[in-house]
């Protein structure tokens, strides 16, 4: 098991356009098995490549039911709406919210080289749009409608909510 070291908001890597991959080597799956345990530590529901310093167009999701590897992934189509807070491994302590489609469906390889369909729902679609947009140096601040909150922050409004 290797953890490796989440990149934070500022840092460049984060802010460029991934390449995609051509070939996957025995380098390709110890990336993606790092990859899910340095997102695993962090209790994130997604890591894409670029967040661990590498700029390559891969994304590996884990939001409880099934961990998904997306190498090179394309969004092939969405739908419907949902607003709420989003986080980020790389913007630790903090979120926002973020308004993204429902329903997303997208086309990706697996570590065998197969390509295949994801389709997702609610958080599912949620985390595809938000590591699809790292591999283009999109950081979801950028989308954040309002003001990024910390987290602590919101925890104390939710207390008063729940009190008023
Ligand atoms: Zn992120």
């Amino acid at each position: 098991m290797a953890i490796r070291a989440i990149r934070e908001l500022g840092e460049e890597c984060l802010r460029k356009k991934c390449k995609e991959v051509t070939f996957i080597t025995p380098r390709t799956h110890l990336l993606v098995k790092d990859m899910f345990d340095t997102m695993y530590r962090a209790n994130g529901v997604g890591l894409a490549a670029p967040q661990v310093g590498i700029l390559k167009r891969i994304v590996v999701i884990d939001c409880g039911e099934e961990p998904y590897v997306l190498i090179n992934p394309v969004i092939l189509e969405t739908s419907g709406e949902q607003t709420g807070f989003e986080g980020c491994l790389s913007v630790p302590g903090k979120s926002g919210v973020v308004t993204r489609p429902q329903y997303v469906k997208a086309k990706a390889m697996n570590l065998r080289g197969e390509s295949y369909i994801l389709e997702g729902e609610g958080l599912l679609a949620r985390a595809i749009c938000h590591e699809c947009d790292h591999l283009e140096g999109k950081v979801y601040v950028d989308l954040v409608e309002g003001r990024l909150y910390d987290n602590e922050e919101l925890e104390e409004l939710e207390e008063l909510e729940e009190e008023s």
